[in-house]
């Protein structure tokens, strides 16, 4: 009997190679007597493009759109045609095959894609495990499934990859030819309605209008101890504010009038998901979302955590028994002291949750200990390790402290904090640092008098709404459901834009087309990326319920809820519409100019000329003119005056030569020779 075990990625079958001894080399495969095992590199088969259906396709052209292709077709990528191969011998060799790809939805996809490309049917076990610990291995091969297991996720996976594929070249095809063609823009069913997130974000920020405001400031002392007290309320009457102001000059003590204590009880947080350590290392460290993702998949390459493309922030009853050993293996260095803190290990229902749990837990360590990580990796890996400490110790306990002052009738309120027990806070190794620290009150009894040390009185103005940061994106994009309103509350609650192990690689796609930038920590959208969030603004496709209603009926065709052929329905009439929605739009380009020629506004600037779109209009105006590159400010004077000053360094016949520029009658270029 020969099994061959398929897995995502080398560094994995190695892995697996290891637990089950196959010791022997060959190219592109390990083998021993009982089993071989390769492996893809991610995704070896993809969708063939437009032409291999027809071939008037591979010109772009928007009477053939909508295409929606009868039945779809797969090939080898070009790249990892090798590997392909080296897969299909084996496949056609083996009596039976283990699919051990990436335990969820594209390592489902990935498998039996290059399965249905080889198609020889062969019989198929399924390996289902969360870590590439030893046990885990072990305990996966000791329970393998049968792959029909899988088959809802599959229909799912590649649901999902042929609507993206359809609606993204529909639309994208439809978009890019009706704004004219000059410009790739490219439309997605996810990266869309991120995009207009970014944009509005950006939008609300640079049209921000500042409001004055004005809000009085006690300089207060008591037992020498300095604190400050803060009118109860902001003011837009600047009158009214120096009128408190002058009615407390010369005022030098008041009465603490009362005095409200209240305890807050903050619990350890739930343990991460994807996204919610995607936001954590951003905001810790700036890491984008890509880069904390594969940090997190060399992690679990290197065992020492738990699979992380999860959306669950919880773990199952039957784990209780491996947690001693893993908080033991993370309980050393920096995590010591706190660990130490756990006088009992107790199991809270808040992070043991069965039906909080799909395909895979929260990401948590293993019983591995982590030796020669990068200083990144660290950064990560400490997180998660405290993440889990965190889980089993107690809350911190705050102190809220608010006074109340009333000098010549005006409510003034101190606002403090004290931590009484610090609890799980003692596992955060890092701390945001542009947080405000609470301020420490001295002890007052009431009815004491404090003294008044100064009275100030400055303007201050409101703040724009923050830009997006990666942290606040991926907040956004997990809410998103929340941003709409009324509608079915459980799919809104439920469903953001992508998914968690898909959202890195989303904003990353903004970035790689040039639709968006950095600016600092902020994400802002660039010239392109702007001109696309308004050409898409009020279509269907960049709707955010749209896209979490997609996802959610992805997640029912992968519970066996809904019937794939019912999906695709109404993809492909959802595809229609969106192509006869960009078709019949009328495209208003914010980047054209007048004309000074027809006088209207279809003058485009490309990259070598300023070009007139209007159909009965011939006006064109070339940069490099006999030889000679005009600068911008000579087709400034030109578009404005109809003629430039003397431009050195034109090439004739005869040599250089110099001379002025000017329009005829009928707006074409002239030499003007004075
Ligand atoms: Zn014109």
């Amino acid at each position: 009997m020969n099994k061959l075990i398929i897995t995502e990625k080398p560094s994995v079958a190695m892995e697996i190679a290891k637990v089950l001894k196959i010791n022997q080399r060959s190219d592109g495969y390990l083998y021993n007597d009982k089993y071989t095992i390769s492996w893809a590199v991610g995704h070896l088969v993809e969708l063939a493009e437009p032409k291999v259906y027809d071939q008037t396709y591979s010109k772009w052209n928007l009477n053939d759109l909508p295409i929606i292709p009868q039945k779809v077709q797969f090939v080898v990528k070009k790249g990892t045609k090798k590997q392909f191969q080296i897969l299909k011998k084996q496949i056609l060799k083996a009596d039976s095959i283990i699919c051990a790809t990436d335990a969820g939805r594209e390592g489902e996809l990935i498998f039996r894609l290059i399965y249905r490309v080889v198609g020889k049917k062969k019989p198929i076990e399924r390996l289902w495990v969360s870590s590439l610990t030893k046990q885990a291995i072990q305990a996966g091969f000791a329970a393998l499934q049968p792959i029909s297991n899988y088959n809802n996720l599959y229909a799912a996976a590649m649901s999902r990859q042929v609507s993206d594929w359809l609606v993204g070249l529909n639309a994208t095809r439809a978009l890019t030819m009706q704004a004219g063609g000059n410009t790739l823009l490219s439309v997605g069913r996810v990266q869309t309605p991120t995009l207009r997130l970014i944009a509005e974000r950006y939008l609300a920020h640079i049209n921000f209008k500042p409001e004055p405001f004005w809000q009085p400031e006690l300089v207060m002392s008591y037992n020498n101890q300095q604190f400050k007290a803060v009118y109860f309320e902001r003011l837009n009457d600047k009158n009214k504010a120096k009128e408190i102001v002058d009615s407390l000059q010369g005022i030098t003590t008041t009465k603490l009038i009362s005095v409200t204590n209240k305890e807050r009880k903050e619990q350890p947080p739930l343990l991460y998901d994807l996204t919610g350590l995607q936001k954590k290392v951003n905001n810790l460290f700036g890491y984008s979302a890509k880069e904390t993702l594969s940090i997190a998949q060399k992690l679990y390459e290197k065992k020492y955590i738990t699979y992380p493309r999860t959306d669950s922030k919880h773990l199952t009853d039957d784990m209780k028994g491996t947690m001693k050993a893993r908080l033991q293996n993370v309980g050393v260095g920096a995590l010591q002291p706190a660990y130490e803190t756990i006088e009992k290990i107790e199991f809270s229902k808040r992070y043991f949750n069965n039906n909080k749990v799909t395909d895979h837990h929260a990401i948590i360590p293993t019983n591995e200990p982590a030796k020669t990580l990068s200083v990144k990796e660290n950064n990560v890996y400490l997180l998660i390790a405290a993440s889990l400490i965190m889980a089993f110790m107690k809350p911190c306990i705050k102190l809220l402290t608010t006074y109340n002052f009333e000098p010549n009738g005006h409510k003034f309120l101190s606002k403090g904090t004290v931590v009484l027990q610090e609890g799980w806070r003692m596992a955060e190794l890092f701390k945001n640092n542009d947080k405000e620290e609470d301020e420490l009150l001295p002890k007052v009894p009431q009815n004491e008098s404090v003294k008044i040390v100064a009275v100030k009185n400055q303007t201050k103005h409101t703040k724009a709404p923050p830009l997006l940061t990666v942290a606040t994106l991926l907040a956004l994009m997990e809410n998103a459901g929340k941003l709409v309103e009324d509608d079915d509350e459980e799919i809104l609650n439920k469903f953001g834009i992508g998914t968690p192990a898909t959202r890195a690689g989303i904003i990353d796609v903004l970035f790689k087309r040039n639709y968006i930038a950095n600016k600092g920590k902020s994400l802002i959208p660039i010239e392109t990326g702007l001109m696309l969030y308004h050409l898409t603004k009020e279509l269907y496709i960049s709707n955010i319920e749209m896209t979490g209603n997609w996802e959610y009926k992805l997640k029912q065709i992968e519970a066996g809820e809904q019937p794939v052929i019912q999906f695709k329905q109404q993809i492909e009439a959802y595809t229609k519409k969106i192509v006869d929605e960009i078709k019949a739009m009328v495209v208003q380009r914010t980047d054209m100019e007048e004309c000074p020629k027809c006088k209207q506004k279809k003058l485009l600037r490309k990259s070598k000329l300023l070009d007139c779109t209007n159909d009965g209009c011939d006006f064109q105006l070339w940069f490099t003119i006999a030889g000679k590159k005009i600068t911008a400010k000579n087709i400034k004077d030109l578009m404005n005056n109809g003629h430039t000053a003397i431009i050195k360094g034109f090439k004739g016949k005869k040599g250089k030569f110099d001379t002025a520029l000017k329009f005829d009658d009928n707006m074409k270029i002239k030499f003007n020779f004075k």
